[in-house]
């Protein structure tokens, strides 16, 4: 519910069956709030005078902004501001402005929802106005951004040549009545029609679900647009003070009272300023502050995500020796089936022979160099043949071989007992014999599963054993086993 611009383009897919609803509603509030800036002149909403308890203030109505904040809240700034410039611009050419200054003057509007778009993008207040911050952040965006757009009254107090007395009702009107027009009307309208217009855009494909914070270059550029933007505005307010309070003075003939008007108008023109530094160093420090974060939280990303990796390497490696673990080999074994059904696969089961006379012989970390010996023979011997392999059990390892003929499998089995034979494990001066029995399955039917193959491959290493060990012992492919738990209670 973030404030998230949709690329032109995208709503002039008139192909997308799911765009055209969305742009004929666009197309046909724009049309609304074009005309509608009309009322407030035939009607003269502008600066009515209202009594609000001892307080005298003015305000003015303006309906096409009804339409046009919420556009640029659902849809971003362009959507919003087109339709307000030339609402103000069709109301002022009635009004009998000259041309040249409807140009600039249309610009009000606009200039006041630039600030609240910019608002929007760089904070995380919530369009729909729901959370914490969302009425109190629209409250305080949209009296900014009346206050920005009420610059244009200074515009049009310059083109019809009127003094404060008739100006100050036209601009109290212009910001407090846009700012209580958006807390009164806008801000119900948006909580209660955001959700689903938001919805409608994310299922037209016009919207992520997720945005993309703000970059630096942004935030940088928006807190230099405000401030210009303040500035400019600062100047225009005390521009057109000083040039009325100078014509006063020409009126007032004492010298003493001249002179002490001169100075305070003088004076008026230090706390400019000084309103204009501090709000350049605020946003310097803003921007110092954020940069800090964002640095600060990127290395932090960093090193939470180092860790989450380092983890999950943890969780599928076998400590001692280094290769895949049983969860890990049995996942993947059945993922690499699953794929390439009809795919020819052989899974090798390896036992270690007698490894229980290795440790009671020669030591427990003799038996642990024997297992880091073979694990990495094997691993070495069966990384050209593209094998998955890993330790599924003390001293069982398993290999799962695809997309070769069953003799090159039956070779590679074959060079695996030969490797082992060949380990040299010295201890005490005296060699340590290391082999291994192997059973092995060949892919009997196309979606033979990885419990059913392995229970086969266990049957044929217990076969290869029971005739003497170190050696291979093949599994029929007719006779499928009947045990298809033994790899639940290998498991276990
Ligand atoms: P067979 O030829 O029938 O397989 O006999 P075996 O002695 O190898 O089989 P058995 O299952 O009786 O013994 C396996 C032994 O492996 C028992 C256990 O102590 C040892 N072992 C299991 N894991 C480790 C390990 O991480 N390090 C060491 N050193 N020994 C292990
Ligand atoms: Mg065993
Ligand atoms: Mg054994």
């Amino acid at each position: 519910m973030l404030y998230q611009p949709v690329p032109y383009y995208l709503l002039f897919k008139p192909w997308s069956t799911a765009t055209r609803p969305v742009f004929g509603t666009y197309l046909a509030l724009f049309l609304i709030a074009v005309p509608s800036g009309m009322l407030t002149r035939i009607f003269e909403w502008t600066g009515i005078p209202v009594q609000l308890g001892r307080l005298d203030i003015h305000l003015t109505l303006y309906l096409p902004l009804l339409i046009c904040v919420p556009l640029t809240l659902w849809l971003g700034y362009l959507w919003g501001a087109i339709p307000a410039y030339l609402s103000t611009f069709c109301v002022s050419l009635l009004g009998g402005m000259p041309l040249p200054w409807i140009f600039v003057f249309s610009l009000s509007n606009p200039v006041g929802l630039a600030v609240l778009a910019l608002i929007y993008r760089s904070t995380p207040l919530r369009t729909d106005l729901r959370g914490a911050n969302g009425l109190p952040g629209f409250t305080l965006a949209i009296f900014v951004a009346s206050l920005a757009g009420s610059a244009g009254s200074f515009i049009w107090a310059h083109t019809n040549q009127v003094g404060l007395n008739e100006f100050f009702p036209v601009w109290q009107g212009w910001w407090l009545g846009g700012f209580l027009q958006g807390l009164v009307l806008t801000a119900p309208i948006l909580a209660l029609t955001t959700p689903f217009v938001l919805a409608r855009l994310e299922a037209g494909g016009l919207r992520q679900a997720d945005r993309e914070p703000p970059s630096r270059r942004f935030l940088l550029a928006a807190m230099s647009t405000t401030i210009v933007l303040i500035a400019a505005f600062a100047f225009v307010v005390r521009a057109f003070s000083l040039s009325i309070a100078s014509e006063a003075m020409a009126t007032i003939d004492d010298p003493a009272t001249r002179g002490g008007l001169e100075t305070a108008i003088e004076g008026l023109s230090l706390p400019y300023w000084i309103i204009i530094l501090v709000i350049t160093l605020a946003a310097f420090f803003a921007y110092q502050a954020i940069v800090h974060w964002t640095a600060r939280i990127r290395v932090a990303n960093e090193i939470l995500s180092e860790r989450a990796e380092a983890l999950h390497r943890a969780s599928i490696t076998d400590s001692l020796t280094g290769v895949g673990n049983r969860g890990w080999f049995f996942r993947e074994a059945e993922e690499s089936l699953a794929e390439r059904a009809g795919t020819q696969f052989t899974l090798l089961v390896m036992d270690l022979d007698h490894f229980k006379n290795i440790n009671d012989r020669y030591g427990h970390p003799t038996g642990d160099a024997a297992l880091v010996a073979f694990a990495q023979g094997a691993a070495t011997l069966l990384r050209s043949a593209d094998a998955l392999f890993g330790r599924i059990g003390g001293e069982e390892f398993a290999a799962l071989l695809g997309g070769r003929d069953p003799a090159a499998d039956a070779a590679t089995a074959e060079a695996l007992r030969a490797m082992t034979e060949a380990i040299e494990l010295e201890m005490a001066g005296e060699r340590v014999p290391v082999t291994v029995s192997i059973g092995s399955a060949g892919r009997a039917e196309p979606t033979e599963s990885i419990d059913h193959l392995y229970a086969r491959a266990d049957a044929a290493l217990l076969v290869a054993k029971r005739r003497g060990r170190n050696r291979l012992s093949t599994a029929r492919a007719e006779d499928p086993s009947t045990d298809a738990g033994a790899r639940s209670q290998a498991r276990s």
